[in-house]
């Protein structure tokens, strides 16, 4: 009879053992084979999770959005993203195309996250709520608390190093605080994750949507110091 053998278990000891030989090759920083295997693994699980997750949100009617939405927008982007930008919740664009922040404010926040270097499939892009509030009201509290466990997980999976908070409600919300965002914003903040998981830094900034209504030289300019501050900390290239 065959034996049942753990193919993924093979190759990294066959890695491990390779390692041994040629380590002390290896450039610091650099992943080596068996980390690379392990990390892909790992990305493959953290889709998978999120994907249920995405789900899950699809089918949720656990408050009244549920039933006036056209779609649900889950979030989507990177599974081992090193950011994740939290927006407030769907508008009419993303409730029509089931994604986040395609509409105005999307197309500002995708210059912005292409002015830091990077891709929008770099990051990953959610709300907190995941259904559209009718004409754009604000969030309600119970609409909150229902949705947020969502977050929550998608938060845990990822596990980014920095979390953008767009705007007073996804700060707040995060944050549990009731203060305005221009106390927030600019400096960085702690997101508790659990029990016995480390804080992740967060960082408040201004939302797309309130830049484009308030386009002026200086919101522009503190959303860049803002975002500034997160490349700083990921030791990633100030362009
Ligand atoms: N505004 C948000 O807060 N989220 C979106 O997805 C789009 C606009």
């Amino acid at each position: 009879m065959q034996k049942n053998t753990d193919i993924n278990k093979v190759i990294r000891q066959h890695l491990h053992m390779d390692e041994f030989f040629t380590g002390g090759f290896l450039i610091k920083g650099q992943k080596n084979m068996s980390e690379q295997v392990e990390s892909e693994e790992s990305t493959i699980k953290s889709s998978a999770e999120l994907e249920k997750i995405a789900d899950e949100v699809c089918k949720c009617r656990e408050c009244d959005l549920g039933s006036m939405r056209t779609n649900a927008v889950p979030g989507e982007g990177n599974p081992d993203a090193r950011i994740m930008f939290i927006g407030e919740a769907p508008g009419a664009d993303e409730d029509a195309q089931g994604r986040p922040f395609v509409g105005r404010a999307g197309q500002l926040l995708d210059k912005i996250i292409m002015a830091c270097g990077l891709k929008r499939s770099d990051v990953f892009i959610g709300n907190i709520l995941k259904c559209r509030p009718p004409d754009n009201r604000d969030p309600a509290a119970e609409e909150i608390i229902s949705c947020l466990p969502y977050l929550q997980k998608q938060i845990e999976i990822i596990n980014p190093e920095i979390i953008v908070a767009l705007g007073a409600h996804a700060a707040r919300t995060l944050l549990n605080t009731n203060k305005p965002i221009g106390q927030l914003r600019g400096q960085f903040h702690e997101y508790y994750a659990g029990l016995g998981r480390p804080p992740i830094k967060l960082m408040a900034t201004y939302h797309t949507a309130y830049l484009l209504r308030n386009y002026s030289k200086e919101n522009r300019q503190r959303v860049w110091e803002d975002m500034k501050k997160v490349l700083a900390e990921l030791g990633l290239p100030i362009p």
